[in-house]
């Protein structure tokens, strides 16, 4: 059996801009997805613009141009990443879940499952960029599962003429009701605090939103909290600990997503508490465990204040390319710091 030098798990943005800059160099390297590139992003909404000008979700030095000169679509990025490995002849092993990976004597062995059919692969290093909104965050309330509720915004014309109730106050859950209020749905809004959080919501989304709560034309639900969803309705506790039942035909769950640190776990790499993110040395993005490196927004772990998006985490890629190829460490980046969580 071939070992390659390295193995990539994950190929979003970050984990295809890491393979480019391998493949440049020279480096052997297998990359796997569970599911397709891009995966995390296949999943939001048709036309969610990203928050990030296109010059800071671009990727190994291929222009992400727009028509309009404006922050890219979720569709216009997916084809640009499709671009991008197709420029570069990048052959990722998409369906493809590492479902074990262990260390034997100078390399790990990941095993994946092909059509069905069990592989093995060797490398004597491993990347894992698997990202940090794997799953949804779930609520553990019941009725949660059923059909008409869903944790992830698709389309606001499944919600027109329907009565839809939100539930989570921050960017998620704003984009979701404007979007859907303005597709024609009766939007009610349920948040579990005072007041939306000003400064986790962008200053483009908010004043709007607020409006439209204060105007009651999106009905406000603040300091609610779910108790239980049924066919007909919603239960809310409210701030004065009673449970009211509101009528909604379908509920959006906007109330996060969750990293899968699953591979981590198996290969022994210390978590912080809570966010479960990767202990690592932030000069090469190797973690406590030689051999093992994380790149990407998977070093958040699940990261309650978001501080590494796409735009910070290219540098990750340099700085795993020059501990690889001993290039050196480069000078500046957080010089002398040895293991840390990630940099803020
Ligand atoms: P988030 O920032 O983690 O917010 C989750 C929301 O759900 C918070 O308001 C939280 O309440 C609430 N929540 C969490 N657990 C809850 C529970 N058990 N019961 C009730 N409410 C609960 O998640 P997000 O809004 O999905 O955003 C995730 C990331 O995607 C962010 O980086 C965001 O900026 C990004 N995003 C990007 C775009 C775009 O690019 N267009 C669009 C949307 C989101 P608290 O406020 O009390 O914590």
């Amino acid at each position: 059996m071939d070992t390659y030098d390295v193995a990539i798990v994950g190929a979003g943005p970050i984990g295809l801009e890491l393979a480019v800059a391998l493949k440049r160099r020279g480096v052997s390297y297998v990359q796997f997805d569970a599911r397709q590139i891009g995966q995390t992003m296949s999943w939001w909404a048709a036309q969610t613009r990203f928050f990030s000008s296109n010059e800071r979700i671009a990727i190994a030095g291929v222009p992400l141009v727009t028509v309009d000169g404006g922050k890219a679509t979720r569709e216009v990025y997916l084809a640009y990443l499709r671009g991008v490995v197709m420029q570069f002849g990048l052959e990722v092993r998409t369906y493809e879940p590492v479902t074990e990976v262990r260390r034997l004597e100078g390399c790990f062995e990941l095993a994946t499952t092909r059509r069905g059919v069990a592989e093995r692969t060797r490398a004597r290093r491993v990347v894992l960029a698997t990202g940090g909104t794997d799953r949804p965050r779930r609520l553990g309330v019941v009725g949660e599962d059923l059909p008409h509720v869903s944790h992830y915004f698709r389309e606001a014309h499944e919600y027109f003429g329907r009565r839809l109730m939100v539930v989570g106050g921050k960017n998620s859950a704003a984009e979701a009701a404007l979007r859907c209020f303005h597709g024609g749905a009766e939007v009610l809004f349920s948040y579990r605090r005072k007041v939306l959080p000003a400064k986790s919501i962008k200053y483009w989304i908010l004043p709007e939103l607020q409006g439209l709560l204060d105007a009651n034309r999106i009905v406000p639900l603040m300091e609610t909290e779910v108790a239980s969803i049924s066919e007909s309705e919603v239960r809310l506790r409210h701030a004065d600990g009673l449970e009211r039942g509101h009528a909604a035909d379908f509920v959006l769950l906007m109330t996060g997503y969750e990293a899968d640190m699953s591979l981590f776990r198996l290969l022994g790499v210390p978590l912080a508490e809570g966010t479960q993110a990767p202990v690592f040395d932030v000069r090469t993005m190797e973690t406590g465990v030689p051999g093992v490196y994380v790149a990407g927004t998977a070093a958040g772990g699940t990261q309650d204040r978001f501080e590494l998006f796409i735009e910070n985490c290219h540098v990750h890629v340099d700085r795993i390319v020059r501990h690889i190829t001993g290039e050196g460490v480069n000078a500046g980046v957080n010089g002398g710091a040895t293991y840390a969580l990630p940099e803020s």
